[in-house]
């Protein structure tokens, strides 16, 4: 593709970029609020557009080439914006290649497995973008800030020693690691909403009708635990931001950007990919002209009067 757009992508989400190895304290690193000085609303919708349209075409050349997947994964605390992402940056691709997973409170199959057992089964595909709607990071998150989901894990003594975040941290680095060593690509993505815009949009979710069915009580409790989670999150940042899998902290308080942000971080990867549709050999391409040519000898209704000639028919 052209250079120019894709670098412009480049320098525009390495600021979000978590560099590998750097300590991140959330609240200090991370402003919610920010946005890219000169941008307005109505300019960052139609680059949205514009990256929308990118990732239609590299979407269809990730799937005829049938050699990459990517992962997607999207983490955020409640009312972050996880589902209003997906539905505006996936608006114009085909359905057909990407699938979406949401990871709720385990059941109690899931229970029964290690806890990366039901993320793995829902990994996508070569030629898939699968979106993890939450994802195994939640194993580093809420089992953290709410220790009785790690009870519920029923793991053995041994792997409930002290170190069983540095060790979970490791573990997931290195599945990440496999996966993109085998041709899937990860895309960390943590929409970093303030604790003020999370108040408004559960007063918006009470207040506008339409929105009352997304409004739940317990996310409203959550909230006590608020720095907890940041403390939880800034740790998983540090810990599991890697070269093969870097997590992009998105400012989250203007849903608009945050989408053009998530928009141009999935991009990226998939320039980086930079898929082509398989080219067919000289033998193909020569049995391709016979078919053709054997096409134009038939006869078409286009070429008569419309209506089929006396010979032709009985
Ligand atoms: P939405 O509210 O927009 O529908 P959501 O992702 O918040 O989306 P919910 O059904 O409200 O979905 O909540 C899912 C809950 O499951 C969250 O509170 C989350 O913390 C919890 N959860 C996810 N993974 C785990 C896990 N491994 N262990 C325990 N709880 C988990
Ligand atoms: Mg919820």
């Amino acid at each position: 593709m052209d250079e120019k757009p894709a670098k412009r992508i480049a320098a525009f989400i390495e600021p979000l970029r978590v560099e590998p190895g750097s300590r991140v304290d959330l609240a200090k690193d991370f402003d919610a609020r920010y946005k890219a000085r000169s941008l307005t609303k109505k300019h960052g919708v139609e680059l949205l557009g514009a990256t929308t349209a990118l990732l239609a075409d590299h979407q269809a050349r990730l799937a005829a080439q049938d050699t990459y997947g990517v992962l997607v994964c999207l983490q955020a605390l409640d009312a972050g914006g996880k589902d209003g992402t997906i539905r505006h940056v996936m608006s114009g691709v085909n359905p057909q290649g990407v699938k979406v997973s949401s990871f709720k409170v385990p059941s109690a199959e899931e229970l029964g497995h290690d806890y990366l057992w039901r993320y793995a089964r829902r990994l996508p595909a070569r030629g898939e973008i699968g979106i993890f709607n939450r994802s195994h990071y939640e194993e580093v998150l809420v089992v953290r800030v709410h220790p009785e989901n790690l009870d519920r894990q029923r793991l053995p003594p041994s792997a409930k020693a002290e170190s069983v975040w540095d060790r979970r941290f490791r573990e997931i680095n290195d599945w990440e690691h496999y996966l993109s060593d085998n041709g899937f690509k990860v895309v960390k993505i943590f929409l970093n909403v303030s604790k003020e815009e999370q108040r408004k949009r559960f007063l918006k979710r009470i207040d506008v009708p339409e929105k009352n069915w997304k409004f739940s009580a317990s996310d409203v409790r959550e909230r006590r635990y608020w720095d907890d989670y940041q403390r939880a999150f800034s740790e998983m940042l540090s810990a599991t931001s890697t070269r093969w899998a870097p997590w992009y902290v998105i400012p989250a308080d203007r849903k608009w950007f945050a989408r053009l942000c998530a928009g141009a971080v999935l991009v990226h990867t998939l320039i980086d990919i930079a898929p082509q549709y398989p080219t067919v050999g000289a033998r193909k391409r020569k049995e391709l002209l016979d078919v053709r040519r054997q096409l134009e000898d038939e006869w078409s209704p286009s070429l008569s009067s419309g209506r089929p000639s006396p010979s032709v028919s009985s």
